[in-house]
């Protein structure tokens, strides 16, 4: 049976370290690290998400607030609301939860987020400074997330040949950039890529992230490879699986992250560790955990 790279409890650990850090903040400085969530529409999983992040930022004694506009809001208003919260003094983080209705570019919006508060990572200079290795921007939070689940289980990551299945600007692009920066050798495949299967078979790390459940199949694993599975895909029947199909992969895989309970909440204590950096820099204070 393969390693079981439980995200739960590596994001429970994480969540500790950060409520240490938040308690000495508001000791030493009085401030309480701040996150704000905008969501535009009623998209059933980004109201579940904001939820979660929320519940899991107050756990933490974060000061978390939640704004929503209706779907038909006009483009000047979710201009001005995020001006508006670049502006807040009590905010260190915003997150502009997506996807955004189909007629608003999130690119637009996403760029009008103060670089310094973006702690999704999202915004363009916090992309170039990740594409470019420099090390005072925000990191996306999944692709974060989905590096500490992999140095649970490598210790050296320098030469492994890594795959990064999906090549989103939230999840995949970032992920094979974090992993260059590891010294990995990497490859992305998206969904014109030829001999999928065979590529994959090249990969001591596979990360997938392309919602399309169960679609990488256990026989296209190498042997002992640690694979990472990004996906969230909720099947008629309510239950939650992963892009990778976990069964055959199990039977394949050194290490696998379960789907849910992988990915997923280290994503959030991800965002988490952001919004308290972001703090920490506007208190000019260093942060390491
Ligand atoms: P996206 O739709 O923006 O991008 C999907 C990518 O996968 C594209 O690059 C596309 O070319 C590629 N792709 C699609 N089908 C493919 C195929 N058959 N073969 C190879 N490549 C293929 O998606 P996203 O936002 O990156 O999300 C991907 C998945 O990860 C979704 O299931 C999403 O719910 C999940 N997700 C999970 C978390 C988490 O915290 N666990 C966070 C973000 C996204």
């Amino acid at each position: 049976m393969p390693n079981l790279i439980d995200g739960r409890k590596i994001a429970d650990d994480l969540k500790k370290k950060l409520l240490t850090l938040a308690q000495h903040l508001e000791e030493k400085r009085g401030v309480k690290p701040g996150l704000a969530a905008l969501r535009v529409g009623d998209d059933p999983a980004s109201q579940l998400y904001v939820q979660l992040k929320g519940i899991q930022a107050k756990e933490l004694g974060y000061h978390f607030e939640e704004h929503v506009l209706p779907a038909w809001t006009p483009l000047s208003t979710l201009e001005a609301k995020i001006k508006e919260l670049n502006q807040s003094a009590h905010i260190h983080g915003i997150i502009l939860q997506l996807p955004l209705p189909t007629e608003l570019d999130k690119f637009h919006f996403l760029s009008l987020i103060d670089p310094a508060k973006d702690v999704d990572g999202l915004h363009p200079l916090n992309a170039g400074k990740l594409f470019q290795g420099i090390k005072d921007g925000f990191i996306a939070c999944t692709p974060l997330g989905c590096l500490s689940l992999i140095q649970t289980v490598h210790t050296h990551l320098e030469g492994l040949n890594v795959g990064v299945i999906g090549a989103s600007i939230l999840v995949g692009r970032p992920m094979a950039i974090l992993m260059l920066q590891q010294d990995c050798t990497v490859w992305m495949a998206h969904s014109k890529t030829q001999n999928l299967p065979s590529l994959c078979e090249t990969a001591d790390i596979l990360i997938v992230a392309i919602g399309n459940p169960r679609f990488i199949q256990g026989d296209w694993i190498q042997k002992g490879a640690t694979v990472i599975d990004v996906g969230i895909n909720r099947l008629p029947s309510g239950e939650f699986i992963g892009d990778v199909d976990f069964d055959s992969a199990q039977e394949r895989a050194g290490a696998i992250t379960p789907v849910p309970g992988g990915v997923g909440p280290m994503t959030v204590a991800a965002l988490l560790r952001n919004t308290l950096e972001s703090a920490f820099r506007h208190e000019n204070l260093p942060f390491t955990l």
